[in-house]
């Protein structure tokens, strides 16, 4: 079985390796030509261009930036040969990417109309998930097709959840992100009002990590040094997953609750502070730095 493996960046480099690494016959691409030197030096077989790499292939799997690149990859642009029309018949699309809902289900339907066969399949687990082939995906598509992927997905990441029909794999992703995003900000926030009150980190670390406190932003990614040492806050906010990154996901959700009409309050919110502490220096900082703005804005 023939697998094209395109955008070779921070994750999909690692990724490609771990399949080709598992017995799968990949070929890589990446529009960026260091990223394809990167990708050829790290033993991985390389293609002249996307199209090239996707020729005859019976699975793509697309790891891009944006939706509109997934989509433009897929159709083929300026009159060019799209991914979709020289795939073999009834080839299997997955594409890795974060995108919307929306998108992935337009992915999803030209893929459709191509003959062809399609999974929207993004992941959590960052850079050191993809690495390690720890990543967790979340999948949309069919029975059928989920099964066929199954294999694939397994060689990169530890696990895979069928969510349901097409898009909602992203629908899964938006969703425990924008928990994420308000419970980040609610333990940071807790910090600093124990700051105030006179409450050392570790005492209300050891209450809230042991009471309905308790989330992940608390007990793994801790904004403050000390009560989880392996958390960002103990090498001065280097991510982990950056504020970036969390912006777009946040953008994500917040064309899903207003093409959806959800009365997400707090995810609003989270998205307004997220994209102002991605505005400044927050870009390349973990996301659990916005205790640093909160603090700093605090009277
Ligand atoms: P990245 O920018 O490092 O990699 C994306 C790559 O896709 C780039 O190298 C780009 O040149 C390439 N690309 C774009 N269009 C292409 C095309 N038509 N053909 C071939 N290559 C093309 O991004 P990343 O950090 O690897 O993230 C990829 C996706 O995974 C994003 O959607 C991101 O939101 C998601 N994600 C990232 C992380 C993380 O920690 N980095 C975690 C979870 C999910």
């Amino acid at each position: 079985m023939k697998t094209a493996f395109l955008g070779l960046g921070h994750m999909g480099l690692p990724m490609a390796k771990n399949l080709a690494a598992a017995g799968h016959e990949v070929t890589g691409f990446d529009v960026i030509p260091a990223a394809v030197e990167t990708a050829r030096a790290a033993g991985l077989a390389v293609a002249e261009s996307g199209t090239d790499a996707a020729t005859g292939a019976d699975v793509v799997i697309t790891m891009f930036q944006t939706g509109a690149q997934v989509l433009d990859a897929y159709r083929g642009e300026g009159g060019a040969a799209g991914l979709l029309g020289v795939a073999a018949s009834g080839a299997l699309f997955i594409d890795c990417s974060t995108i919307a809902v929306d998108e992935a289900r337009a992915a999803h339907a030209l893929a459709e109309a191509a003959g062809h066969r399609s999974l929207d399949a993004p992941v959590s687990g960052g850079v050191v998930g993809a690495e390690n082939a720890t990543l967790a995906f979340m999948v949309g598509g069919s029975d059928e097709d989920f099964e066929a992927a199954r294999p694939l997905l397994e060689a990169m990441g530890r696990r895979v959840v069928h969510c349901g029909g097409a898009g909602l794999g992203q629908a899964a992703k938006v969703c425990n992100n924008m928990i994420l995003a308000v419970s980040q900000i609610a333990v940071a926030e807790a910090f600093v009002l124990g700051e105030r009150l006179g409450l050392s980190h570790q005492a209300l670390f050891d209450v809230a990590s042991n009471a309905s406190g308790q989330c992940w932003a608390l007990t793994t990614n801790c904004p403050v040094p000390g009560p989880v040492p392996t958390s960002p806050a103990n090498r001065d906010y280097q991510p982990g997953f950056a504020g970036a990154l969390m912006n777009k996901d946040l953008g994500l959700a917040e064309h899903a609750i207003s093409a959806t009409g959800v009365d997400a309050r707090m995810g609003m919110l989270a998205r307004a502070i997220y994209q102002d502490f991605a505005a400044g220096e927050g870009v390349s900082q973990d996301f659990s730095g916005i205790i640093n703005t909160i603090r700093a804005e605090s009277a």
